[in-house]
């Protein structure tokens, strides 16, 4: 019978010589784990990659990794500070990554290091990230004079918020001295972030009603510079007008103690209008606050922040992990669902059996 022609037949080729070398052997991964020094020589020498995986190891849930990450941070907070730190907040859509790109660019431009964090409260929910998309952002992350780290995931906005403190703090030792912290404005994550930032920057959009982009009345009080994106083409227009009408809108805000004012302006993020006009809104709200001594102050009161926030988890964390309280709370639960007791005398119970023995 005629061989049956198929491209599916099995065609007897060149015998192909093998091709891994026989003779390699897998090299065991010989590389030393970093200590706390190599860490912060690493940082303080400017080492992006370092820098990289000490954020990784404080951001690490691996108690292992906790004390190492507190000596680091610890070693490099003599040595951070001397940055402007600046919250950028907007309901998605309005232009964030575009607005962070075009202005980190120019920041750059001028000589500065700009690190770029996100805190996005989506991540914690959905375990997917609006913010934290790695394909945003492309002509900065290939900024050797920018640092683009996503939001870490797997973690409470509290979580998030902590780490993104110490990130900071790590991010200026290691020589950035404009620090973006991006969040999505629809709720309680820009509250976290003015608790960190210098500067509070709402990016909005003209034509939709202030309800439609979700942004509530204390986010725009808590602003420092309200900056209308899409500001180009036949939103131009609408975007003058909407300055106008915020700007009288904010004149009805009570006066801020540090003296600022707070700014409506409009900017085009895809055509790079008026984003230098955004940094030179930075700078004067700094030169003004450093001058009448309320930028340290309002830095000092985020310390004392820092310190019950620190406290608070640390309580808290000692209290659950602590095998007895695990326990006696799977215990408490179990007769609150079967109704032996109520849900607040169990709760009462829990601490009474911890602390009064
Ligand atoms: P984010 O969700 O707030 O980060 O918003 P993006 O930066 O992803 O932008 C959302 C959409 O708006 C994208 O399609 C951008 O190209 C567009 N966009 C951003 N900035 C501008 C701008 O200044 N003008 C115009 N016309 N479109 C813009």
């Amino acid at each position: 019978m005629e061989e049956y022609q198929s491209a599916l037949n099995v065609q007897e080729g060149i015998e192909q010589p093998v091709s891994v070398n026989p003779y390699f052997k897998r090299k065991k991964a010989t590389r030393r784990a970093l200590d706390v020094d190599d860490f912060v020589r690493g940082i303080l020498s400017h080492d992006r990659v370092i820098l990289s995986q000490a954020i990784t190891l404080v951001e690490s849930t691996n108690p292992e990794h906790f004390e190492k990450a507190q000596a680091v941070i610890e070693q490099c907070l003599p040595h951070s500070g001397n940055s402007v730190r600046v919250g950028i907040t907007g309901v998605p859509g309005v232009g964030k990554s575009t607005f962070i790109e075009s202005f980190g660019l120019h920041l750059t431009g001028l000589g500065h290091k700009v690190a770029v964090l996100a805190i996005d409260p989506s991540s914690e929910r959905s375990k997917g990230s609006i913010l934290g998309d790695k394909t945003r952002m492309e002509y900065l992350s290939a900024d050797p004079n920018a640092f683009i780290r996503p939001t870490p995931s797997g973690l409470t906005l509290g979580g998030v918020a902590r780490k993104t403190r110490e990130t900071t703090i790590l991010c200026e030792a290691a020589g950035f001295d404009v620090i973006l912290i991006e969040t999505v404005g629809v709720g309680q994550s820009e509250t976290i972030v003015k608790s960190m930032v210098d500067f509070f920057l709402l990016l909005m959009l003209a034509g939709a009603g202030d309800d439609l982009q979700g942004i509530k009345r204390g986010i725009m009080e808590m602003a420092d510079a309200l900056v209308i994106n899409k500001a180009d083409g036949d939103n131009l227009g609408k975007a003058t007008a909407a300055k106008a009408q915020y700007k009288s809108a904010l004149k009805l805000f009570p006066p801020n103690a540090n003296g600022w004012e707070p700014i409506a302006d409009i900017c085009s993020a895809i055509n790079n209008d008026g984003i230098d006009n955004v940094w030179n809104i930075i700078c004067q709200f700094v030169n003004l606050t450093k001058s009448n001594g309320c930028f340290l102050k309002q830095r000092d009161e985020q310390l004392v922040t820092t310190f019950h926030d620190w406290v608070d988890f640390t309580i808290k964390n000692n209290f659950y992990s602590n095998n007895a309280v695990k326990n006696k709370i799977s215990e408490l639960i179990q007769s609150v669902k079967d109704k032996k007791i109520s849900p607040y005398q169990a709760g009462t119970q829990l601490i009474k059996s911890i602390y009064q023995k």
